[in-house]
This record gives C-alpha cells, sequence and structure tokens, in this order.
C-alpha cells in the first residue's frame, strides 16, 4: 500500500523556510529585458531598500549564490592571502566560516567555545589586545548560529574591538538572524554584513546579500585575493548589468520586491515581534520536556536562545532519527537533523519566516507525539505551556 499523505506538509528546519504564496505569484512569469528601464529601475529600488534591512547606510551587494556565497564574498574583498581573522566559536556556522577562510589561505584563529554559549566579548577583547603586531584583520562573528541555536550580543563584541583598540573589521552572518532579530549594522559598528534569501526573508535559495561599508571597501581596494565574480569594485564599475556581474536572477528579484513589501507591511519590527513570541511558545514546550530529564536546551543561558531556531538535545544513546523520520513520514513536519558535534545527539526546530502559531503549535504537537512514541521520558503538557504562553504575552490578544 503507497502512503498518501494529505493537508499540508510543515517546513520546520532553520532554511529554506516556507515561501508564501504571494511571493511564488511574484516570481511566476517570464524574465524580462535586463537593460530595459523597468528592470534597472526595479533593482536599483531594491539595492537601497534592502539596506534597511540590514539599519545600514553601507552599499549593497546582490549576488546569485547561497549563503556560503556571501561568505565567500566577504572574504574575497576584504582579505590577502596569509591575512589572520579571529573567529570567536559558536558551532557550525562559525566552523563553516572558518573553513571556508582556510581555503582561501587565510589564517584562523579561534576563540573556542563548547557550541552551547555565545560570543564571549571579553575572550574576543583578549585575544585582540594578544596581537600587538596587528596581524588579525578582521573578527568573523556569526549573529545566530543555527546549529547551536545561539544568538550572540554583536554591540557587545563591538565594545569589546573597540576596548582593545584594535583596527580589524567586525564581519558579521546574519544568514539566519536578518529579520527575526533585531540587528543593527550601523548602529553597532558592524563593517561587513551578509545575508541569504531563504530563512528570515521567506524566499527562495539561492539570493545573497552583502552589505560593506567605506572601511571595508576601502580595504577591499588593496587586497590580493584574486576574484571576479565576487569584486565589490568591478560590481560598482560601468553598466547597470555589472552590478550582478552577468544576467541578474531576475525571478529572485521579483520575489525579494515582494517579500520586502511583505515586511514593511508587517513591519521589520512587528517581525522581529513575531518571532520572538513564537520562539517563547517553543522554549515553553522544550522546558516542559525537559522536566523529564530525557531532553534539553542545547543553549544553557535563555537570554542567548535564538528567535528562529531551537535545538534540542537527546540522551547519548539515542538515535535522532528515531525522531526525525515519524515526524516527517508519518506526520509531515520536518524537523532539522543536529550538524557538526551535535549532529549524533540533537535535533532543531525551525521557526523562521512565514510562520505563525498554528504552525507552530502544530509542529510542537507533533514532536510531543513523536517524543512520546520514542518513549523518551519527555514532561507533559508541553503544549498547553506553549498556549499559556502565548495567551499570555503582549499583541496575541488584540
Ligand atoms: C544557513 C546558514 C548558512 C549557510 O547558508 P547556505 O545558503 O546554506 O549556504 C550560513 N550561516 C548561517 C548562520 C546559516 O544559518
Amino acid at each position: 500500500m503507497t502512503t498518501v499523505r494529505r493537508g499540508r506538509e510543515f517546513l520546520m528546519v532553520p532554511g529554506p523556510t516556507p515561501v508564501p504564496q504571494r511571493i511564488l505569484n511574484a516570481m511566476n512569469r517570464q524574465p524580462v529585458d535586463f537593460s530595459g528601464p523597468d528592470f534597472i529601475a526595479l533593482s536599483d529600488r531594491l539595492f537601497e531598500e534592502v539596506r534597511a534591512l540590514f539599519e545600514t547606510e553601507a552599499q549593497v551587494f546582490l549576488y546569485t549564490a547561497n549563503g556560503h556565497g556571501a561568505w565567500e564574498a566577504a572574504l574575497a574583498n576584504t582579505l590577502s592571502p596569509g591575512d589572520a581573522v579571529l573567529i570567536p566559536e559558536v558551532g557550525q556556522f562559525s566552523e563553516g566560516w572558518r573553513g571556508l577562510a582556510q581555503s582561501l589561505g587565510v589564517e584562523c584563529r579561534t576563540v573556542p567555545n563548547d557550541w552551547r554559549h555565545p560570543i564571549d566579548p571579553d575572550r574576543v577583547e583578549d585575544a585582540l589586545r594578544q596581537d600587538t603586531k596587528g596581524e588579525i584583520k578582521a573578527v568573523l562573528a556569526v549573529h545566530t548560529d543555527t546549529a547551536a541555536s545561539i544568538t550572540s550580543d554583536i554591540a557587545g563584541l563591538r565594545a569589546a574591538m573597540d576596548a582593545a583598540g584594535h583596527p580589524a573589521l567586525l564581519m558579521v552572518d546574519t544568514i539566519a538572524s536578518l529579520g527575526t532579530t533585531a540587528f543593527r549594522m550601523d548602529e553597532w559598528g558592524v563593517d561587513v554584513t551578509i545575508a541569504a534569501s531563504q530563512k528570515g526573508l521567506m524566499m527562495p535559495p539561492g539570493l545573497s546579500m552583502v552589505a560593506a561599508n567605506e572601511k571595508a571597501q576601502a580595504i577591499g581596494r588593496t587586497v590580493a585575493t584574486p576574484r571576479r565574480y565576487w569584486d565589490w569594485v568591478d560590481r560598482n564599475r560601468g553598466e547597470h548589468y555589472q552590478r550582478f556581474c552577468g544576467t541578474a536572477p531576475e525571478l529572485l528579484i521579483f520575489g525579494l520586491d515582494e517579500a520586502l513589501k511583505m515586511i514593511a507591511e508587517e513591519t521589520l519590527e512587528g517581525a522581529i515581534a513575531r518571532h520572538a513570541r513564537l520562539a517563547g511558545a517553543v522554549r515553553a514546550a522544550v522546558s516542559v520536556w525537559a522536566e523529564g530529564g530525557a531532553v534539553a536546551f542545547n543553549a544553557l543561558a535563555p537570554e542567548s536562545r535564538a528567535n528562529s531556531v531551537t535545538t534540542v538535545l537527546l540522551p547519548d544513546d539515542f538515535d535522532p532519527e528515531c525522531i526525525r523520520t515519524p515526524a516527517r513520514d508519518i506526520y509531515s513536519v520536518a524537523i532539522a537533523r543536529g550538524l557538526g558535534q551535535l549532529g549524533a545527539r540533537s535535533f532543531r526546530i525551525g521557526h523562521m519566516g512565514d510562520v505563525n502559531e498554528p504552525m507552530v503549535l502544530g509542529g510542537l504537537a507533533v514532536i510531543d507525539l513523536v517524543l512520546r512514541r520514542a518513549g523518551l521520558p519527555v514532561g507533559q503538557g508541553a503544549l498547553d505551556a506553549a498556549i499559556a504562553y502565548l495567551s499570555a504575552v503582549d499583541g496575541v490578544a488584540e
């Protein structure tokens, strides 16, 4: 007998996230002449509008690439082979950015972390103070590490860099935080910010963004890393077409236009508040499950728990696929596997992008169901706790 699945499939992984029908509709059209006035006007406007998401006056570059492309763009434009960078470890994504930097010939120094705590600005300050020769050219920070589900304090990190009096660039990966968590590029003194389309911005994968301030672009004009597609100088030269280094990803640009309209309607603050509220419901449920002793939050400090994703630790001898597989195959809820050193003992609940209360409550109900089916000792009443949380927080009763 073949299994026929009815109803909606829930995509509760931390990227890609569900794409609203409005964005799909905006993309459902024929490509256009990329040198025509309409497309030029549209994309020129979007280069400006994306800056509001980062809360910056810095210049934005758009790449037909996923987040890895944005990672590489930020590094290739600001570092030469042999330069050193400092990477405060948080989880698999700080590790991933480090690996990419290494493959460009950059020397990576790490501030180690157990993946259960946010970036410690004091330890970054110490590491920078020890760099008396000024070898460190940039600090690479992941705002929300999607493996650890931890959000770090970027303003605090900048304060630590200033306290050390160190001139390194501050580059921040906001791929899993933009649109879900406050991020203020200029106010916080961030020099380069990267983001991608398929997480909080509700779009399909394939478009990424980099914002680079004057300081970073000035350094960019001097670095030796060979590059063409990523090159900021080249993208600022001449024809509009060069802003994309070739044919623009037009349908993604139409989608981006619609995504920005949707965020403007909700307001960025409203979208962030919604993510905070839904994350609170998830945490209320996980707290109750944890009372049974078998599962736990990966992020130890409650204030570091991300608005966009929650990593749940499982017992050491338990295969996380015993949770993921029935959730997906029987109940149509895709939750994510753990990554890196958390791979064998965690699962992750994505709650980012175009999500609302029934989606989160439905997903939590299925996770409750599969935890019980698996025979794990978990506290009872997780859904009640999530509902109680939602009924109590501001904004829900309006
Ligand atoms: C998803 C993610 C990435 C990688 O993005 P891809 O589009 O998969 O290349 C990098 N950093 C963070 C924080 C992410 O969440």
